[in-house]
């Protein structure tokens, strides 16, 4: 990521996006900006944000354009993502890439980067069955490639882990079919306009992380490297 940049990361749920992405945020220095966190936390909230997307979620559908990208605008007009962000689940549909563009455009940014994580359906549903949270920081763990030292309990801030309601194999269904049909297009769409890198990920999360390291610039002076 050049200065002034945004990083995206593409990809089906469970690919990994969320536990590399707050590692690059961390790395780069600029904020880790997950729609799904956003409405997560909009929904224990109990905001009117998070009372309208909630049946969606529930259900594993997307949330409708317009309302995810005025949550967006508006997180992206705070001052900390002056230099650049890494998103983590977002752009997912052609709009929301397309109204992206215009906004990223509009704020003197060059052309984001787009790193799609390639990986197998069946690898997909075992991180998804796996994946506990922290309820806290919102450390992600998996119990059976990265559990916490004591189950149940973030290492970081002893925060209680919770599986997400829509990690249930019913509602995952419905969003793995939400993304082939909705966000998978945008690869082809980042391929065209010359922005997108792959990466296999499959691979152990240390060498994801060396793996995006390679081709992401956090445009400090380092090379991004762990
Ligand atoms: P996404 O944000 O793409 O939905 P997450 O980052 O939440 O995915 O990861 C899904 C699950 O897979 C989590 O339980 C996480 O701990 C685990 N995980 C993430 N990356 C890897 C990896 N490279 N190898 C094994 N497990 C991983
Ligand atoms: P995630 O945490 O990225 O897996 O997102 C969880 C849920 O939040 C999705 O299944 C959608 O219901 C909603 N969501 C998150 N990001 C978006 C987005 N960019 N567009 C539409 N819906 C989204």
């Amino acid at each position: 990521m050049v200065l002034k940049q945004a990083l995206i990361f593409l990809g089906p749920p469970g690919a990994g996006k969320g536990t590399q992405s707050k590692r690059m945020a961390e790395r780069c220095g600029v904020p880790h900006l997950s729609t799904g966190d956003m409405f997560r936390d909009a929904v224990s909230r109990g905001t009117e944000l998070g009372r309208r997307v909630k049946p969606m979620m529930e259900r594993g559908e997307l949330a409708p354009d317009d309302v995810v990208m005025q949550m967006v605008e508006e997180r992206l007009a705070e001052s900390d993502c002056a230099r650049g962000a890494v998103f983590d689940g977002f752009p997912r549909t052609l709009p929301q890439a397309e109204r992206l563009g215009k906004i990223l455009e509009s704020k003197g940014f060059g052309k984001p980067l787009v790193v799609d994580f390639c990986i197998a359906p069946e690898t997909l549903l075992r991180r998804i069955a796996g994946r506990w949270t922290c309820s806290v920081g919102g450390e992600i763990y998996n119990i059976y490639e990265a559990p916490p030292k004591i189950a149940g309990i973030c290492d970081f801030d002893g925060g209680t882990l919770v599986q997400r309601a829509d990690d249930r194999a019913e509602v995952v269904k419905e969003r793995l079919a939400a993304y082939q049909r909705q966000t998978r297009p945008l690869a082809d769409y980042y391929r065209r306009l010359g922005v997108l890198e792959e990466i296999d990920a499959s691979a152990s999360v240390d060498n994801v992380s060396r793996a995006l390291a390679k081709i992401v610039n956090c445009g400090d002076g380092s090379d991004g490297r762990l």
